[in-house]
């Protein structure tokens, strides 16, 4: 080889190698902006004191009437005797499921799950108020609102808080931090710093719903299922 093809040789490796590592940023890139992002909750049942204000906070942000409502903190029977009472608090609201029956079932496509951030939501102007989706979900979290009249329930504040940059209503108002709220696809984020280094549960896995909202278990009690 000349001394000049030579130099074409190594100047040609040099462009392939610089190409090459263009190549891979780009594909990392591209990687990185097909992620998606997937929202789940784990509500702390060691830190819940059953205070309610995230159900209140929740009717108020989201205009919730009284007679319904999209979340529930549930109080269990009392534990231990008297003047040392216990009680667990256990978080009801959608799941936001993965594979999600009112999305199944939905004849008109008015429940659909939001590709971008995995939130299962309502389009009311696609509701006709069939009910299949309230009565084929297993969670018995889902309603008729009694002024818009089409399917409702949580939405982890998709269209208010969220939309605002802030956290859902029911994780701002909670005074003990009892809730924790984010992207469960990020391995850095509080969500999942949380989920890897607390035991956990979810309820009715073995339907294949994949919920995304995950409970540590009170101290006092029993696991719900
Ligand atoms: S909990 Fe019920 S309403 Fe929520 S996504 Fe699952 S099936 Fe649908
Ligand atoms: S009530 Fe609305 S959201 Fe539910 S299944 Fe019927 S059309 Fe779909
Ligand atoms: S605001 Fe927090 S502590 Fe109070 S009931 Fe809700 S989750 Fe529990």
């Amino acid at each position: 080889m000349t001394i000049c093809s030579r130099r074409n040789f190594v100047s040609g490796m040099g462009a392939l190698i610089l190409m090459t590592g263009t190549t891979i940023k780009s594909v990392a890139q591209n990687e990185k902006s097909l992620k998606t992002v997937r929202y789940a909750m784990v509500h702390d049942e060691t830190a819940c004191i059953g205070c309610t204000a995230c159900m209140d906070a929740c009717r108020k942000v989201n205009s919730v009437p009284e007679g319904v409502s999209r979340l529930e903190i549930i109080r269990s029977q009392p534990y231990s005797e008297f003047p040392h009472v216990k009680y667990e608090f256990f978080r009801h609201s959608c799941q936001h499921c993965s594979n999600a029956p009112c999305v199944s079932v939905c004849p008109t496509g008015a429940s659909y799950i939001d590709k971008q951030t995995g939130i299962v939501d309502v389009n009311r102007d696609l509701c006709v108020g069939c009910q299949y989706c309230i009565v084929v979900c297993p969670y018995r979290v889902r309603f008729i609102h009694p002024v818009h009249k089409s399917a409702d329930k949580c939405n982890f504040c998709r269209d208010t808080n969220l939309a605002k940059g802030k956290q859902p209503a029911c994780v701002e108002s909670c005074p003990t931090n009892a809730l924790t709220f984010g992207d469960i696809n990020d391995p850095n984020s509080s969500i999942s710093l949380k989920l890897k280094t607390t035991q956990n549960y979810r309820t009715k896995v073995e339907l294949g719903t994949q919920p995304n909202l995950y409970h540590i278990p009170s101290k006092e009690g029993e696991i719900r299922r």
